[in-house]
């Protein structure tokens, strides 16, 4: 980790026995347990919801499930609560999986709405089973102890919880640094791209949906011991809204966010609930309106909540370059020159009444250019889509390397060994260049979340950065490596979309329109890099509407017409033929 946030969080767990130290006011410790245990949910919500962009309202909920786990079995069968808290995590996670599996298909509004419906559910059903007290609950529950040192209230709690918290935080920030880290946060900007690096989305908004979900448990767990007592209302809906809204304030992206919006939120809530009564002369839950409105206040001016104000004033340290004896990654071994790559056997595609792509056929040798043209709307994106996998064929087959890949996914295909750009540039705008490109290589590495939440990553995440770094130095954008990916202009950007793709180590490597919107210079760079990347022996498939460069770099093109394979050949013939000028030129022979 980056040496000024080593000290920063040294300097914040040193902080907490200190805090159990000083002569503060019971009341206040009571405060601070409060606002660790609601950070620690909001922990998870920053995850699910700032990083990956899964709204829940049901956090509250698996909050729930964690206490009362832990209130049943330890009043019904004694079981020691250091037993329960794995017993409940056990079955926070199954119904986080099952209620992931549910809804995480779905997209907008739906995945809210579910949440909703899922915290409604559990409410009631908490409230209706005998078993559990109905809506009373279970009482008399014991505190935490190690051995016979209570350690379930005050000071020696707070201890307890906020370590927890921190180590959660720790952990959280370690994830978003690793190889899943970057899948997590590819996820908001649409499935495309990460499946395009072989990733599965919903294999991560599933595990971060469990993430998520245990946090609160452990929350749930503490809180059950605490108050030594378990009702429904604590895990309602208006908690589940509660946890969302703390998190907002504090700024959902950030996960010390997490901790400023539940401290302020506690705080401001117990202050106003006995000021605005004093205020206005009568009892009533006046706080509610503050918070509404203060809400709506915070999202028109600071979207992005308090952390955001703080983050801004200390811009993310670069990282340390410190993998130059980091040995490379595992590489596919490559067609020979001049073997079939790809071979695209009469594919169709029909929406509805419209034949976009009509019966294409056409071939790739290894270490060749071929350029797909065509005037606009001639189907070469479509056609582009449908050997990539992103869309289904209605007929046809592609062949890649001898392997029938036409029903393959493109998370399948691109881990077949087959890399992409995109016709607009999908990138992770607030993560660096460098982060951005080793993205393209998370086939090729294999570190989970346990270990990269421990930190048991670094060796290979030092193999992903270097193999990242030579990418990009080898299409020349070796200075841009710890730029932000969001400040580039267009050109750049192209360029790292290609050095993300190479990063997956192809056998083929398909470009959608990588010129468009680059400067007269640029194009020249990018054709230098093309033909660079064909001298080391790449295969390319190149969809352009700058006719300069496909002439310049192709050695076969494919020319489309309504969907029709119009004819093809060498740049020399093509311009020669009669045929395109007519469709390019709009007049008939
Ligand atoms: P190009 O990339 O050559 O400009 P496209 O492949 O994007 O052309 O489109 C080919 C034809 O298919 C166009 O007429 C377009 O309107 C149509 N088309 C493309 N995608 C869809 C879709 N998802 N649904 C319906 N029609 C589509
Ligand atoms: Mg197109």
């Amino acid at each position: 980790m980056l040496k000024k946030q080593n000290i920063a969080l040294l300097l914040l767990a040193a902080a907490v026995p200190v805090t159990a130290l000083l002569p503060l006011p019971d009341f206040w410790i009571a405060q601070l347990n409060y606002m660790g245990l609601y950070a620690l949910v909001c922990l998870g919500l920053v995850l699910l919801t700032g990083v990956g962009g899964l709204t829940s309202f049901g956090q509250a909920a698996f909050v729930g499930i964690g206490a009362y786990t832990t209130a049943w079995l330890t009043l019904n069968l004694g079981m020691s609560p250091w037993l329960t808290l794995f017993v409940g995590l056990g079955l926070t996670a199954i119904s986080a999986l099952v209620v992931g599996f549910i809804t995480l298909r779905m997209s907008g509004h739906y995945l809210p709405l579910a949440t909703i419906a899922w915290g409604l559910a559990l409410y009631y059903l908490l409230g209706n089973l005998d078993a559990l007290g109905k809506y009373d609950g279970l009482l008399g529950l014991k505190s935490l102890s190690i051995g016979s040192i209570d350690i379930g209230q005050g000071r020696l709690f707070f201890v307890l919880t906020w370590a927890i918290l921190l180590a959660g935080a720790v952990a959280l920030l370690n994830l978003l640094d690793s190889r899943p880290g970057r899948a997590i946060r590819s996820l908001k900007t649409g499935s495309q791209m990460a499946e395009a690096m072989g990733i599965s989305t919903f294999r991560y908004k599933v595990t971060i949906f469990i993430i998520a979900a245990l946090f609160a448990s452990v929350a749930g767990w503490l809180m059950a011991h605490f108050q030594r007592t378990v009702n429904p209302s604590a895990f309602g809906l208006k908690m589940g809204i509660e946890y969302l809204f703390m998190t907002v304030v504090g700024g959902v992206g950030y996960v010390w966010g997490a901790i400023v919006g539940a401290g302020l939120i506690k705080l401001l809530d117990d202050y106003l609930q006995v000021a605005l009564p004093a205020l206005i002369g009568t009892s009533g839950s006046y706080e509610v309106i503050v918070f509404g409105i203060a809400m709506v206040l915070l999202l028109k001016y600071l979207p992005d909540g308090l952390w955001s104000v703080v983050a801004s004033k200390f811009p993310r340290p670069q990282r340390t370059v410190d993998w130059h004896d980091a040995a490379d990654l595992p590489t596919r071994s490559k067609p020979t020159m001049g073997d079939v790559v790809l071979h695209v056997d009469k594919i169709r595609k029909q929406f509805g009444g419209l034949t976009a792509v009509n019966d294409i056929s056409f071939e790739i040798a290894a270490g060749q250019i071929v350029g797909l043209i065509g005037p606009n709307g001639a189907g070469k994106s479509t056609t582009f889509n449908l050997v990539t996998g992103v869309l289904s064929k209605t007929s046809g087959q592609v062949k890649f390397r001898g392997e029938d890949i036409s029903a393959l996914s493109s998370r399948e295909i691109s881990r077949q060994g087959m890399a992409r750009t995109f016709q607009h540039v999908k990138m992770i705008p607030d993560m660096t260049v460098l982060e951005n490109v080793a993205l393209g290589a998370y086939t090729r590495g294999s570190q989970g979340v346990l270990s990269s939440m421990l930190r048991l990553n670094q060796a290979q995440e030092q193999r992903m950065m270097k193999e990242a770094q030579r990418q990009l130095e080898r299409i020349g954008m070796g200075e841009y490596l710890h730029e932000q990916a969001g400040n580039l202009a267009m050109g750049p950007q192209r360029l790292m979309e290609i050095a993300r793709a190479l990063c997956c180590d192809p056998a083929l490597l398909l470009l959608d329109e990588p010129a468009a919107g680059l400067r007269h210079k640029e194009k020249q760079g990018l054709a230098q890099v093309l033909r660079q990347l064909q001298s080391e022996g790449m295969s390319i498939l190149l969809v352009e509407h700058d006719m300069d460069l496909v002439m310049d770099v192709c050695d076969h093109l494919v020319v489309m017409e309504f969907g029709t394979l119009l004819t093809q050949g060498t740049p020399a013939e093509i311009q020669a033929s009669p045929a395109v000028r007519a469709a390019y030129l709009g007049t008939e022979h």
